[in-house]
């Protein structure tokens, strides 16, 4: 099954639509790597993380298309993960797949939306309408630490470091086991764990680590709350290599850069090749 990185941007477009900064304006002149999207995974055809602002373009981009997406799981609500209208606009395809399109989401999530929903629900008047379209678009509101079998994949929800919209509603960071037996965490968005998630990981471990790295280039503490800096990656990965979490078979991924506090693609790889753990930073298309 192929795992395929759409994006790997954070909520600001690589390069920033607003924005005229020489970074800005040199990403929009050369192009390259340095062109990122909002950041997704597309697991094989059914299934994918997230669903960002630049989904009509990823799917341009990479030659393909949703047709045979049935499972998408989202990490929180913020608008560069999560854009409804967008997903449920399958509503207008004149050849569409005609199964449900299962929406993943942590319980604080699916409250959120479930109170916000009303605004899309809005433009349906008729009740049987409304069930229909609910049926078409099924939310799965998932506990966090807990495990699930969904489709072909074995899905397991662990608590990120990161905030969103409502009540406590931490992201989810999925640890996938794929058909073929690999296991995968896409931990985005996060920062530094919190202990309990730390007690979860002990005794599992993965082939695929992609994690936010949001500010690479920022110096703060190196247990940052909300997203990754640097050293807030690196004593992540030191500490996932003492609980055998990840090792020497693992490739690790850094993803979601913010255009304004990390660097241009070949010096973000610089950055990281003195790590102890090899780190490939992603870019969009990247296959793993
Ligand atoms: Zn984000
Ligand atoms: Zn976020």
């Amino acid at each position: 099954m192929d795992v395929l990185v759409l994006g790997t941007a954070a909520a600001e477009q690589w390069p920033s639509i607003y924005c005229r900064c020489d970074i800005c304006c040199r990403v929009r002149r050369d192009g390259g790597r340095d062109v990122r999207t909002r950041s997704s995974l597309r697991i094989g055809e059914r299934y994918q993380i997230d669903f960002g602002p630049d989904a009509n373009w990823q799917m341009h981009r990479n030659g393909i298309d949703l047709f045979d997406l049935e499972h998408l799981f989202i990490t929180h609500t913020h608008s560069d993960h999560f854009q409804f209208e967008e997903i449920v606009s399958k509503s207008h395809a004149i050849r569409a797949n005609s199964k449900p399109l299962a929406v993943y989401m942590s319980v604080p999530a699916a409250e959120y939306l479930e109170r916000i929903l009303h605004t899309f629900d809005a433009q349906i008047e008729d009740e049987e309408d409304l069930a229909a379209w609910r049926r078409r678009f099924p939310v799965r509101a998932l506990e966090y630490f807990r495990s699930f079998e969904i489709g072909e994949l074995g899905v397991t929800t662990i608590k990120g470091s990161h905030l969103a919209e409502g009540m406590d509603q931490f992201s989810i960071n999925y640890l996938i086991r794929l058909p073929d037996g690999r296991c995968l965490l896409y931990a985005v968005d996060t920062g530094y764990y919190q202990e309990e998630a730390w007690e979860y990981l002990r005794g599992k471990r993965v082939d695929i680590l992609v994690m936010d790295c949001t500010f690479p280039t920022r110096r703060t503490e190196p247990r940052s709350f909300g997203h990754h800096t640097l050293a807030s990656f690196l004593g992540t990965l030191e500490r996932m290599r003492e609980i055998g979490f990840i090792d020497g078979r693992t490739k690790v991924c850094a993803t979601h850069f913010d255009i304004h506090q990390a660097l241009p693609h070949g010096e973000m790889q610089a950055l990281f090749d003195g790590s102890a753990v090899p780190v490939t930073v992603a870019y969009d298309g990247l296959a793993l």
